[in-house]
């Protein structure tokens, strides 16, 4: 029996070591990562701006607690606001933390109006929050739902892209709408731009705040800084987590000061957040992201990745459905299920994530070059190839 909590259905595979977009197991086995654990390893692994600013940080202070001001904090939410619609942010340790925040603000914003019975929340089919209490009640994905008592109050789920519908439920009670501009673990499903400048213009004339979770895309990973440039326009409030801290556990909630208002002093908080050594690291992952060049890296890397996989797509049919996403977020529709895809994979040494709707997700790390690509290609090639005479079999 494993002294682990049975939570997770782990590959059997460990890794030790890890240098740039490769992971190496203790037999010293090199696997090409274009997982880059879900989104995080966004400037991969061992990066050496990132292990300097840790360790000299580790050297001089680990943690004081928000007793006290922590100018790393202010360091780095200054050039969070500098690049983005925000005025102010608040940091915490993980996606779900940083996303209850953004639910708290919408709610207390409200009831700081004398409006208190505006807390419901509208987010949509196939969203992923985090799995908090409240995250999987704005989720609303039963099998993250179920067996953990009554959800909690407060969401209101539409279908994904359904302007209607999202009219349809907002009444004198909805705080807020929620949405991924792009959906991550929901299978890498876009929405129109538009679809988000409508949610804008529906939250402004129903004076409900837009939140959005940029959680997955945020940090560059979508080749923008953040998600909400590619469609023209911002939100209220917005999550941020994975990519932000490089591998460092880190989130924040970024938001307008109007939105941000009701959070005074003693009504929300974190023992961790923002700690000395999430920042150091989190401040070297936006030396790199925002030097000149770097987006422009990722846009050109998704192109050459997306036309590789195009021709994939069209020489395995029977294996990949189709190819979305938006920079290097990346899904293949499976047609065999997702996970003998990944299983096939492994055996070419390249890792890739799951999503739903038997898509396997492409995340390399943000520094991926051209010769990383055609490598994860010709191994993706090979176990296409596999995986297409195995059916072609039956
Ligand atoms: C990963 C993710 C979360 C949850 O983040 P944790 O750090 O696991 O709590 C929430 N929303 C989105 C869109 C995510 O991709």
């Amino acid at each position: 029996m494993s002294v682990l909590v049975p939570a997770y259905a782990r590959a059997d595979l460990a890794f030790v070591k890890g240098d740039g977009v490769f992971l190496e197991t203790a037999a010293g086995e090199s696997y090409l990562d274009f997982g880059a654990g879900v989104a995080v390893a966004s400037l991969g692994h061992a990066h050496p701006a990132l292990v300097r600013a840790l360790c000299e940080q580790a050297q001089t202070l680990w943690h004081t607690s928000n007793l006290y001001h922590i100018p790393g904090q202010e360091r780095l939410a200054e050039r969070l606001v500098a690049a983005s619609f925000a005025d102010q942010a608040f940091f915490a340790n993980s996606g779900a933390e940083a996303m209850e925040c953004a639910i708290k603000m919408a709610r207390k914003y409200h009831a700081d109006r004398g409006a208190g019975e505006r807390y419901r929340v509208i987010t949509f089919e196939g969203a992923f929050h985090g799995r908090t209490l409240a995250t999987i009640a704005a989720g609303g994905q039963a099998k993250h739902l179920e067996g953990f008592g009554p959800p909690v109050d407060g969401f209101d789920q539409v279908a994904l892209g359904d302007l209607d519908a999202v009219r349809g439920v907002i009444t004198q009670e909805t705080a807020a709408i929620a949405i991924e501009p792009l959906l991550g673990e929901g299978g890498i499903l876009t929405v129109p731009w538009k679809f988000l400048r409508d949610l804008r213009a529906l939250a402004d004339e129903n004076g409900v705040l837009l939140i959005f979770d940029e959680i997955q895309t945020g940090i560059g990973r979508t080749g923008k800084l953040f998600a909400y440039e590619w469609a023209g326009m911002t939100p209220d409030i917005m999550a941020v987590a994975k990519g932000l801290g490089g591998g460092f556990p880190v989130g924040a909630c970024l938001a307008t000061k109007e939105a941000a208002q009701g959070l005074s002093a003693g009504t929300h908080g974190s023992t961790f957040g923002g700690n000395p050594l999430a920042m150091a690291v989190a401040n070297a992952v936006l030396d790199v992201v925002l030097a000149p060049g770097f987006l422009e890296h990722v846009r050109s890397m998704s192109v050459a990745l997306k036309q590789k996989l195009a021709s994939l797509c069209d020489e395995y049919p029977d294996v990949i459905a189709d190819v979305r996403g938006e920079g290097l977020m990346i899904g293949l529709k499976c047609e065999p299920p997702n996970q003998q895809l990944i299983e096939a994979l492994f055996e070419e040494r390249l890792l890739t994530v799951p999503a739903a709707g038997n898509v396997v997700r492409l995340l390399p790390p943000l520094i991926v070059e051209p010769e990383h690509i055609d490598m994860a290609c010709d191994r993706l090639n090979a176990a296409c190839g596999r995986l297409s005479g195995a059916r072609k079999q039956i």
